[in-house]
């Protein structure tokens, strides 16, 4: 595995790292840069982010992991954590989808229930089979070929609710939302933090990290022996807004090989490991 942090970074500050040409550049505004972690200037990130926050500027307004495999990493892998391509708005609490504020972790705001189906406005949802809405939480749709595909494969772990359209009508839409029958624990072997500089900030109730900076790296239990599918017990990311805390979702080597040899769309995969600690 190779792994790569990607930084978008603002133009007017970027040469003071980088060279002209390296990277690419959107528009005249950002710099996209891929840097290994043991660069040298990557702690230089970390340090030029401090000094611009100290002085309410960005050195970096983005910041993203990006893991690369062999052919036979992946054969070799029994897990994968699933990333959702696809991201459309409105959001489902935008739509009236009923949420109990109540419910959630008063520190970090994770766990609010849903208390009514999934409402969305249906021409807005990507054209895929897997989707999220910019809310993320477990906003995370997918198509009846999807759910045909887990059940005429018997793939265990997974079951859907029906998701409605907004308004009055209230129709029932061609996408379902994933219940996951099985929440996990994280191993103590992942990694967390509020940006790749920072390794900390986990909500003390141990429900909720800010970020994951490692693979997903899960604590072993019996029910994975039989599962094809299942989600994290603690959440990640912030409730910001309309934003909400999400579970991460993990697929066997059989789900996954079966949605790429299907050539279903909005998913990415990267290994998750299942550990002892
Ligand atoms: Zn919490």
């Amino acid at each position: 595995m190779k792994e790569l942090v990607e930084f978008r970074v603002i133009m007017r500050y970027a040469h003071l790292l980088f060279r002209d040409d390296e990277g690419t550049n959107l528009g005249d505004s950002v710099k996209v840069v891929r840097i290994d972690k043991n660069d040298p200037r990557f702690n230089a990130i970390g340090e030029l982010q401090k000094k611009a926050l100290e002085n309410n500027h960005l050195f970096y307004s983005y910041y993203e992991c990006k893991r690369y495999y062999t052919e036979a990493e992946i054969t070799n892998a029994k897990w994968f954590q699933i990333f959702q391509t696809r991201h459309f708005e409105p959001a489902g609490e935008e739509c009236g989808t009923i949420y109990d504020e109540s419910s959630a972790c008063p520190i970090c705001k994770s766990g609010a229930k849903q208390l009514s189906p999934l409402k969305l406005r249906r021409s807005s949802i990507p054209k895929a089979d897997m989707a999220v809405t910019i809310a993320w939480g477990d906003e995370t749709v997918v198509s009846e070929r999807f759910v045909n595909l887990v059940k005429d494969n018997s793939l265990k772990g997974i079951t859907f609710e029906p998701v409605f359209s907004r308004g009055q009508r209230c129709q029932k839409l061609n996408y379902y939302q994933i219940q996951p029958q099985f929440y996990l624990d994280f191993s103590n072997k992942i990694s967390f933090g509020i940006d790749p500089f920072h390794f900390s900030g986990e909500c003390s109730n141990g429900d909720n990290i800010p970020d994951i900076l490692s693979e997903a790296y899960i604590r072993s239990n019996p029910v994975l022996e039989d599962l094809d599918f299942f989600a994290s017990r603690q959440t990640v990311g912030g409730r910001v807004g309309l934003i909400r805390p999400s579970h991460l979702l993990f697929c066997s080597n059989r789900m996954m090989r079966l949605i790429k040899e299907n050539g279903l769309k909005g998913f990415r995969f990267e290994i998750a490991h299942i550990v002892d600690e």
